[in-house]
């Protein structure tokens, strides 16, 4: 029965085929959220860590003495900006003190 003997690996590799798709589109990656700078009103440090409420946890000393921080490309150095509650929105966006232009949540951290 040469008919039987075809048909039977072929239904397999279809199976095989139909749970390795099954199993791609069930493993999307959960996208974590992108980390934001604080300065630390300890240590003066600059920090990325996750976002959190103000004030947040500096990682290196676990209290809560971080505050947000936004980038000015212009002056290249980074700003604190007032927590969320006290600043009418959120934090990206707030403008550079010196230049009035809209700061960034991303730059290079101060070494
Ligand atoms: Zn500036």
């Amino acid at each position: 029965m040469v008919f039987q003997n075809s048909v039977a690996p072929a239904a397999f590799v279809l199976i095989c085929c139909a749970i390795m798709a099954a199993g791609c589109s069930g493993e999307q990656p959960v996208a974590a959220p992108a980390d934001v700078v604080y300065r630390c009103g300890e240590t003066g440090e600059f920090v990325s860590a996750p976002p959190q409420p103000a004030p947040a946890i500096n990682p290196h000393t676990g209290r809560a003495t971080l505050q947000r921080a936004l980038y000015c490309p212009r002056c290249k150095r980074w700003h604190v900006v007032p927590p969320p509650d006290v600043l009418n929105g959120p934090p990206a966006g707030y403008p550079c003190p010196r230049h009035n232009t809209a700061m960034q949540e991303q730059g290079p951290l101060p070494q």
